[in-house]
């Protein structure tokens, strides 16, 4: 998994080693409880980085209070 082939470019500000590297993030953030990676989230949302799946969905629109 040391090379993927995403090149797209990474809106996420957090300073990491895994900007652009969009397998390394996803499995980053799936095996350390890290929530969403930064690239769900609108810009604003983003610079809180607040990754919990309430802040994506604050972000979003999404109520799920129910
Ligand atoms: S979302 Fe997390 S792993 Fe991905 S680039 Fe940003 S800080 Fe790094």
């Amino acid at each position: 998994m040391s090379v993927c082939s995403n090149n797209r470019p990474c809106p996420c500000t957090f300073d990491c080693p895994r900007h652009g590297r969009c397998c390394e993030c996803v499995a980053h953030h799936r095996d350390n409880n890290e929530g969403v990676p930064g690239c769900f989230f609108s810009t604003a949302a983003e610079a809180t980085y607040d990754r919990s799946i309430e802040a994506l969905c604050r972000d979003r629109g999404i109520n799920i209070q129910g």
